[in-house]
């Protein structure tokens, strides 16, 4: 009896067809934590007042931001519940809880209290919600993703009112297209991401799976807005402190650093696909299995 569980334990161990799998959840878990850690750390560097010194700052903002990373990924997790229960309506929760995430990573960049200010993206605004404010909501306009609206509304055709209303997203669905031109990657796709909106083919394979995945981009797009908070003189102007006056009150300095970093991580065909960070986190997310690279 022992003899064949060590027998067993063997084969397991060391046979060379069984490859142990590295763990993409604590992978992801740590890439997360991680990243919202360090960012918003170096930011409330940038950002601190004269009179905390530059290590305190690191690591206020370092434990801070890790745990916006914490509800950042717990957002990302939910979006697999689009796809299991196979209902939109999970986008809500997901995009609520991202949201959560991106605002606490972000006061911590800024030196602020991790609750300071909310804010969510929603189509082509940005609400901020601070009960310390005289006035409490502010909207702004978001000008990248206005531009990316407008180029999905012409490369969709038809504006997906159901499915906006449904996810929190703003999405274009082609009335017959099967598949799209993606004019940025120069490939053929049933759906893409382009930050301030979605756009869909008509009839895809996997709807749920590919709109989770899609939605997990439209958050990778959000979490780099964070290097905004590392420009002083731009953060100074999208404070909504100092945004009172002049066209920051109506519109947020929107950077879409996510295009340099997705496109530097290089883009490669099949079977190569998701050897790019960021469609192997979508693809993980999404789908919870694991993703071969
Ligand atoms: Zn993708």
């Amino acid at each position: 009896m022992h003899r064949k569980l060590l027998l067993l334990i063997a084969i397991l161990f060391f046979s060379k067809d069984v490859k142990p799998q590295p763990n993409q959840d604590l992978h992801l878990f740590v890439y997360n934590v991680g990243f919202n850690g360090l960012t918003a750390g170096i930011g409330s560097m940038i950002n601190k007042s004269k009179s905390t010194k530059l290590h305190t700052a690191f690591i206020q903002g370092l434990w801070k931001g890790s745990v916006g990373g914490l509800f950042i990924y717990a957002g990302k997790k939910t979006t697999y519940l689009i796809n299991k229960e196979k209902t939109y309506l999970y986008g809500w929760p997901a995009k609520l809880i991202h949201s959560v995430g991106l605002s606490v990573t972000e006061n911590a960049a800024l030196a602020k209290p991790a609750f300071a200010n909310y804010h969510i993206n929603l189509g082509l605004t940005r609400l901020d919600f601070n009960l310390e404010k005289k006035s409490k909501i502010q909207v702004r306009i978001l000008p990248v993703s206005l531009i990316t609206i407008l180029f999905g509304f012409k490369e969709g055709r038809r504006f997906d009112f159901d499915k906006t209303i449904r996810t929190g997203e703003t999405i274009f669905t082609h009335p017959t297209n099967t598949l799209l031109q993606n004019r940025l990657l120069g490939d053929f796709t049933e759906a893409y991401s382009l930050g301030g909106c979605l756009v869909f083919a008509k009839d895809v394979s996997e709807p749920f799976q590919l709109f989770s995945h899609e939605l997990v981009h439209q958050f990778q797009y959000r979490e780099n807005m964070i290097f905004s908070t590392w420009l002083p003189k731009q953060n100074k102007r999208a404070s909504t402190q100092k945004s009172k006056k002049g066209i920051f009150k109506y519109f947020y300095p929107e950077v879409p650093s996510f295009w340099l970093v997705y496109v530097a991580d290089g883009i490669q065909p099949p079977p190569n696909y998701f050897k790019n960070f960021y469609e192997f986190e979508a693809e993980r997310f999404s789908t919870n299995k694991y993703v071969p690279r």
